[in-house]
């Protein structure tokens, strides 16, 4: 009886903060309902090369759009649907969204490869990599176009399973990309046996390099690339906010840039804009195209 009045009082004083069980639950079930209802919504973060600014690709990035409380971003209902079977459903939705979005993007001649977070439920399902095969199939989508980003916390559970799941994904001809690089368990022994052409530099250590360009962070940004360039894959920053991190960025020889100072996350319109945009930019003759990777 006390424990439920502070449960309440908690509830009452710290809304947000602290979410009572119940509500964390009809969240769930909610969010098992939005999947189908489609609530979920795919924004696209453009990625460029760092030397020249040509479009690289997208980053696919949820959001819910829930009737009552608008858009939400993935911190608010992600870390809950990732301790359950729930996040399978989204992955899907997500991968179903983005095909369909290559296929138009491809029709218009807009086509640059789009990465699809991907999550440790994945990794631990057989069926996972036929999924994934099917769908580009079935929208005609080369599996080039397709990238999926997985952390290193994915493979932790049955590190086993997900490298067998990995590797058939890989037979697909879709490309792996390393994400939050740094921030977890990094084994350089994992890195090296792993499927994938390209890591990504979290945004922790890149968010510092305008203020402090010789820093500790700076040292890390730049052993990471040289990690990447001697294992002969493709290095992507995240989080580049300013001109003078982009600047560091170009000095040290990352390849390839992703963050506000670029674009925000689009919604699917706006980064049709943006593509047209920028491509037409990068197709006017004297300009570098190619960039560095
Ligand atoms: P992430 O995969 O590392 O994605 C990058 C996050 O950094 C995105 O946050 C993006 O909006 C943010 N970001 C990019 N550039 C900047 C910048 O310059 N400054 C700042 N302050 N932030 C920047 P978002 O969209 O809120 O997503 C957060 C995380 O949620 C993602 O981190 C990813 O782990 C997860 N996530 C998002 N969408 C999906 C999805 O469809 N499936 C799965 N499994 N996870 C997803
Ligand atoms: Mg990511
Ligand atoms: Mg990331
Ligand atoms: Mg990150």
């Amino acid at each position: 009886y006390a424990a439920k009045e502070a449960g309440d009082l908690v509830a009452v004083f710290r809304p947000g903060l602290q979410q009572s069980v119940p509500s964390r639950l009809s969240l769930l079930a909610e969010l098992r309902g939005a999947t189908q209802r489609g609530e979920l919504e795919v924004h696209y973060q453009p990625q460029v090369a760092v030397v020249g600014g040509a479009p690289r690709g997208m980053e696919a990035l949820v959001r819910w759009r829930h009737p009552q409380r608008g858009l939400l971003p993935p911190a608010e209902f992600l870390p809950l649907a990732e301790r359950t079977a729930v996040m399978r459903s989204v992955t899907s939705a997500v991968l179903e969204q983005v095909l369909g979005q290559l296929a138009v993007w491809q029709q218009a001649g807009l086509a640059v490869p789009v990465a699809v977070n991907v999550s440790l439920h994945d990794l631990a399902d057989p069926a996972f990599a036929g999924r994934v095969r099917d769908g580009l199939r079935d929208h005609g989508v080369p599996p080039d176009l397709l990238t999926l980003e997985i952390t290193e916390e994915a493979l932790v559970g049955d590190p086993g399973r997900a490298l067998a799941t990995l590797d058939a994904c890989r037979a697909t001809g879709v490309e792996l990309s390393l994400d939050d690089f740094g921030t977890g368990h990094s084994s350089l022994l994992r890195l090296k046996r792993l499927p994938v052409s390209e890591v990504k530099i979290d945004r922790s250590f890149v968010r510092s390099l305008d203020e402090a360009p010789d820093g500790p962070d700076a040292a890390i940004v730049r052993s990471v690339v040289e990690l990447t360039r001697g294992l002969g894959l493709r290095c992507v920053a995240e989080g580049v906010e300013t001109r003078r991190a982009l600047a560091v960025l170009r000095r040290i020889g990352c390849d390839v840039a992703q963050g506000f100072l670029v674009a925000r996350p689009l919604p699917s319109g706006e980064a049709t804009e943006w593509l047209r945009g920028a491509l037409a930019r990068g197709s006017r003759p004297g300009e570098d195209r190619a960039g560095r990777s």
